[in-house]
């Protein structure tokens, strides 16, 4: 079994853990490789080394920064197919899907180059008073930590690392302790095809504590963090107590809309990719299904019939539409979840809790599920159960339909309407309060050249991620001169 290291200084390190845990295959229930969570000296080391980088990094010509993130992009690309695959096995999504992922880390790559050459650069004004100039210049700031959650463990931390990058800053990087092993491989890749200058991309395993002792260390920055609600109120809080920059993406519970005058047929396969595809674990997918009027029925039962359809399985087998999900604890957690919307007096049109891959036993399978009759005040409607599950609440008209996107959670992270009316399109855009918005589309994904952000619980902070991390990563300085 694969052990994993720690990336400190262009150094491959043995770890000194605190504790050692496994990570799985969610696909055959097979640990697949031990994780070191670091001590808090390694820690350090990781920081220092970071910090030692900077000052060459930063004063290196942007033109040979952008050099080294076309090498990572090249590299990339020379092993897509196997990043993907190392993607899959770890999370359980299927093939396509890590292509995906693959394929956006890569654009978050060429977008930081393209920032490079024009965001990058400041402002200047001539003669703003008699003799004087003023110029603005943009200055990266240091070391950042980068932390990731679990379900997307290339693609989140490509979020940020291409852009601190070329602005000059130096990164420590902590995927998730679930999903640890294909960011091991990217680093290796990078450490054997990019040779980047020792300490500015660093890489460290484990949990809390580690996140912990990256805010609170003197020498780093800021924290650019992804994961659940609570853990990202506690990193925005904590930062701030450290006076850190933070820019932190949290949880979400997104309503996918349909009208009666939606196109069904187009409607309903974007509403199974949104509620199933990732088994549900993406923090753009449909959670609660709200008809309006009389399409109801239609929508629930053709959503039904697609839905039963989808081909559960291994995530590299060919022919699988729905991979496990990602651990043991999290599949009973969302068992838990069915049970108590059952209990609250939801109809199970669909019961995914009995899934069977027969070559498979000890994978962490669920079918896709889908409850019924559900109202505003259920716990189910409200919580985030990040699983295959998808509940559905019938409501009478457009207002309807917005009030309960604003006001059923504290969540803004995705809303998204499927109608043929322009006018109800631009009504739900504008009224709904969520960070990004979907017309005819399930999953708003925003593509790299736009800020991935959120509203409400589901974000906090300022800049969002993505190309909008140049003024989070840089910081302006003016300058007035005479001569
Ligand atoms: P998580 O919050 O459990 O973990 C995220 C990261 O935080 C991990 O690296 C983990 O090690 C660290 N962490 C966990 N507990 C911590 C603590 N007490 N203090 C400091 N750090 C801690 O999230 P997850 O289960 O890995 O990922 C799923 C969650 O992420 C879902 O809630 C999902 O909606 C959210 N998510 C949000 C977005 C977005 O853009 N808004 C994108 C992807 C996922």
């Amino acid at each position: 079994m694969k052990s994993l290291r720690y990336y400190i200084d262009a150094n491959w390190v043995e770890p000194k853990a605190v504790e050692v845990h496994e990570t799985y295959n969610p696909s055959t229930g097979d640990s697949l490789a031990t994780v070191p969570y670091a001590r808090k000296d390694q820690v350090e080391d990781a920081i220092v080394s970071a910090n030692r980088a900077f000052e060459s990094w930063s004063n290196l010509a942007m033109t040979t920064r952008v050099k080294y993130l076309f090498a990572m992009q090249r590299a990339m690309e020379r092993h897509a197919d196997e990043l993907a695959q190392a993607n899959s096995e770890n999370h359980g999504k299927t093939l396509a899907e890590s292509q995906g992922d693959i394929q956006r880390a890569i654009e978050n790559v060429e977008c930081a180059i393209g920032v490079g050459y024009t965001l990058a650069k400041g402002d200047n004004q001539d003669q703003i008073a008699s003799s004087i100039d003023e110029m603005m210049v943009k200055e990266p700031l240091g070391v950042f930590g980068i932390i990731s959650p679990f379900n997307f463990p290339i693609m989140i931390p490509f979020w940020f690392i291409p852009y601190a990058l070329v602005l000059g800053d130096t990164v420590v990087v902590k995927p998730s302790e679930i999903t640890p092993v294909p960011m091991q491989r990217v680093v290796e890749i990078f450490h054997d095809e990019v040779g980047l200058p020792p300490g500015v991309l660093n890489m460290i395993h484990g949990g809390k504590d580690v996140v912990e002792s990256i805010i609170s260390h003197d020498l780093v920055r800021g924290v650019a963090f992804v994961g659940s609600t609570p853990v990202a109120k506690l990193v925005y809080r904590v930062a701030g107590e450290y006076g850190k920059r933070a820019l932190v993406n949290g949880g979400a519970k997104n309503s996918i809309v349909v009208m009666p005058d939606a196109h069904i047929p187009n409607a309903i396969s974007s509403i199974v990719s949104s509620f199933f595809g990732n088994a549900g674990q993406r923090c753009l997918a449909g959670s609660n299904l709200v008809t309006v009027g009389k399409v109801h029925h239609e929508a629930v039962q053709k959503f039904v019939t697609a839905a039963s359809a989808l081909k559960v399985g291994h995530a590299l087998d060919k022919g699988t539409e729905m991979g496990p999900v990602v651990t043991a604890p999290a599949k009973q957690k969302i068992m838990e979840a069915i049970e108590e919307g059952a209990r609250e007096g939801g109809e199970l049109v669909l019961d995914g809790r009995h899934a069977r891959v027969p070559d498979h036993p000890n994978g962490f399978y669920l079918n896709p599920t889908i409850m019924d009759n559900l109202s505003k005040d259920m716990r189910i409607v409200k919580q985030e159960i990040f699983g295959p599950v998808a509940g559905v609440i019938q409501v009478d008209d457009l207002d309807s339909a917005i009030d309960f996107v604003n006001s059923n959670t504290n969540y803004g992270n995705m809303a998204s309407i499927f109608t043929s009316s322009g006018g109800a399109a631009r009504e739900f855009r504008r009224r709904v309060d969520a960070g990004n918005i979907g017309i005819n589309i399930g999953v708003a994904a925003p593509a790299a050249n736009f800020p991935f952000g959120g509203r409400r619980d589901s974000f906090f902070g300022v800049l969002h991620a993505q190309i909008d991390t140049v003024d989070f990563f840089t910081d302006k300085k003016v300058i007035i001169s005479k001569w």
